[in-house]
């Protein structure tokens, strides 16, 4: 599918087709090449490198990826809230405030982080858990959120009547005061932001200050907002609801960030706007064909098929269902396609024992020959059943919990930045030194 924008993919310096790895690749190259502390003598290299994260954040996730393919930059946001010119940086700065307003993949900037956007209240990130039911027939959640709302009664000042706050004492007006801390034996002094005045240099004393919001200037408020999740949406998409978060006095609202976040479905799996199930047939349908209700889909639909006659379905076997996959985000009239893989239960030993077992030999393919040239040395093992699951219960159990999804919805921003070992050689944190005595 031919990409309409390749702005992600020129930032990165690969070809829309590229493949997972040398995009990963790329990353890591041109991370390096503009990491901000190799380049302290270029103002934007912050920005660069930010660009390059979110782009890499975008394109190393199959289901973003594809969202970018097909409605590039607008697709990846959602229904736009107000979204319609924003340009570029203004969108990169939404990836980062949404992963916590940190850096992914462990990068510490010393400060230099996008820590809040300039000239806007502070964004208010919630990560939302949908179900792929959700994401298949869309969904309009009404939801009750608090946040600071500059106080009606002082319009901001946090002053009563006319009330004109006074230089602070504790900073003399400078709004800080210096602190020494100690690293070892070195002692270093900073700024710091004013404890008496919170850094604003003035203070309105105890008997100026508005009722209301006792001179904090914002008052908690409760309002009710309708998130829209449009059908075909993605895991890990942001909805923004913009100027809906924390207001600041002089400064424009912050935005409310919802993250979708997919939680696993019990019979399919997305990818893109393909979806994959598996059925369970019989050995009779597996040897003689099917027609009939084979599952029921994210919308409480039967779906019928009919298998060609004179087809044997073996184990594994898996069959596509066009246009039955995820709805296409903002086309939804468009579907991909389902996959179906085939799993056949054989029948049991109770069944057996009910059929004449030397006619039915007769009528099956043959049983298998020793091996052939024969080997040397032939050693007898017992047979003995065990359980495949309890082995990787023993085994694996650290994969078995990951698996089972309960990392999903507990709020923790950091467990969907993609970990890997290798990103430390880009921490800084660098190798313990080896100082011969
Ligand atoms: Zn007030
Ligand atoms: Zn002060």
């Amino acid at each position: 599918m031919p990409a309409v924008e390749t702005e992600l993919y020129d930032i990165l310096g690969v070809s829309p087709d590229a493949t997972e790895n040398e995009i990963k690749k790329a990353y890591r190259q041109k991370a390096k090449e503009h990491h901000p502390d190799k380049n302290i003598n270029d103002p934007e290299a912050g920005q660069k490198f930010q660009e390059l994260g979110a782009a890499y954040e975008t394109l190393s996730d199959p289901d973003m990826r594809h969202m970018y393919d097909v409605g590039g930059m607008e697709g990846l946001n959602g229904p736009g809230a107000g979204m319609g010119g924003m340009d570029p940086s203004e969108l990169f700065a939404q990836f980062f405030q949404a992963s916590g307003g940190s850096m992914p993949f462990g990068f510490d900037f010393g400060g230099a982080g996008p820590s809040r956007r300039r000239g806007k209240g502070e964004d208010t990130v919630i990560p939302h858990p949908v179900t792929l039911d959700e994401l298949y027939n869309g969904k309009t959640l009404k939801l009750n959120l608090e946040k600071e709302a500059v106080c009606g009664t002082c319009k901001g000042s946090g002053a009563r009547g006319n009330a004109k706050p006074k230089p602070c004492g504790l900073c003399e007006g400078k709004g800080w005061t210096t602190a020494q801390t100690s690293h070892g034996t070195h002692l270093s002094t900073s700024r710091v932001a004013c404890s008496g005045c919170d850094g604003a240099g003035e203070r309105l004393k105890e008997k100026d200050r508005c009722k209301k919001c006792k001179g904090e200037k914002t008052i908690k408020e409760k309002n009710r907002q309708e998130v829209v999740i449009e059908k075909g949406m993605a895991d890990k998409q942001r909805i923004i609801l913009a100027g809906a978060g924390d207001e600041e006095p002089g400064t424009p609202a912050g935005d409310v960030v919802f993250v979708l976040r997919l939680t696993p479905h019990e019979s399919f799996e997305r990818s893109g706007s393909d979806l994959l199930t598996n059925v369970t047939i019989t050995l009779s349908e597996a040897l003689f064909g099917f027609s009939r209700i084979l599952i029921t889909h994210l919308d409480g639909r039967g779906v019928q098929v009919t298998s060609p006659p004179g087809k044997i379905i073996k184990h594994a076997d898996t069959i596509v269902l066009r246009g039955e996959g995820m709805p296409v985000h903002k086309q939804p009239d468009t579907k991909g396609d389902l996959y179906l893989t085939f799993t056949i239960e054989m029948p049991d030993d109770e069944w057996l024992k009910t059929v004449d077992r030397k006619t039915l030999l007769s009528l099956i393919p043959p049983k298998k020959m020793d091996i052939e040239p024969r080997p040397e040395v032939v050693s007898t093992a017992a047979f003995e059943e065990a359980d495949i699951e309890e082995v990787r219960e023993r085994y694996f159990p650290a994969s078995h919990d990951f698996f089972d999804g309960a990392q999903f919805g507990e709020g923790d921003e950091d467990d969907w930045v993609e970990e890997d070992d290798e990103d430390d050689e880009y921490g800084g944190a660098g190798e313990p030194e080896c100082r011969p005595q």
